[in-house]
């Protein structure tokens, strides 16, 4: 076999080789991580927005029980009056009756304020909970995927490798200026990966053109290890 036909073979592996590095760079599990890790960011977003509002609560609800303790400091010592014995006229007894009602009525009032708060404070917390333990499911996945990315990469590297000194025999009989010409036409993305074809038949296996009967004629009568090329595409000629 001249030493140019294993040109050929170089391209498989160089083909085989591109295949793996897109691969490697496509997998899917990468697009999964990353949806993970914005899924992660949008929970601790949303988290921190349910601490503030359980501070924002909690505060209120302290407020909140502060003025029912002062209403009902203030109904106390107004019954204290009431039931001292020291106001007897009845229009004053009356009114602090009065005045008791109203402020046992305010009481009342801010006391249930206070059990909505609670409430709603119960309610973020459990928010916050369920929010957390997203975020640990989150993370798991993430460390599946993290793990699952890790071993295809291992893999695809070891594939390579080996490719790749598959390869160096290869390349070892092809004429230097050839492999150089070779590497130079392949980096040409119109070449789409192939920079070596067959001719076969008086037709370029690149472009799948016809050679012109004089030129393929040419190509014939040229040595074996002489560099070819394509008049259409430009490729290398294998012959
Ligand atoms: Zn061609």
């Amino acid at each position: 076999m001249p030493p140019i036909q294993q040109l050929l073979d170089v391209q498989e592996f160089d083909l085989a080789s591109d295949g793996l590095t897109l691969r490697l760079r496509t997998l899917p599990e990468r697009e999964a991580l990353q949806q993970s890790h914005a899924r992660a960011a949008s929970l601790d977003e949303a988290h921190s927005t349910f601490i503030e509002r359980r501070e924002a609560l909690s505060h209120s609800e302290h407020g909140l029980g502060g003025e029912v303790a002062v209403v009902a400091a203030k109904a106390k010592e107004v019954e204290d009056t009431l039931y001292s014995g020291t106001v007897k006229a009845p229009k004053e007894l009356e009114a602090l009756q009065e005045e008791i009602r109203l402020l046992r009525e305010r009481q009342s009032g801010l006391e249930e304020q206070e059990m909505e708060l609670l409430e709603e404070i119960d309610r973020t917390e459990r928010e916050i909970a369920e929010n957390r333990a997203a975020r640990d499911r989150t993370d798991a996945d993430s460390k599946d995927l993290e793990a699952a990315i890790h071993k295809a990469e291992g893999e695809i590297d070891a594939d390579l490798e080996r490719f790749a000194d598959q390869r160096a025999c290869k390349t070892e009989r092809v004429p230097a200026a050839i492999l150089a010409e070779y590497e130079r036409l392949r980096a040409q993305q119109r070449m789409a990966g192939r920079a070596a074809a067959p001719l076969a038949q008086g037709s370029c296996g690149g472009c799948r053109v016809k050679l012109p009967v004089l030129e393929y004629n040419r190509l014939k009568a040229e040595p074996e290890d002489a560099l070819l090329c394509c008049v259409h595409c430009g490729r290398i000629l294998v012959r």
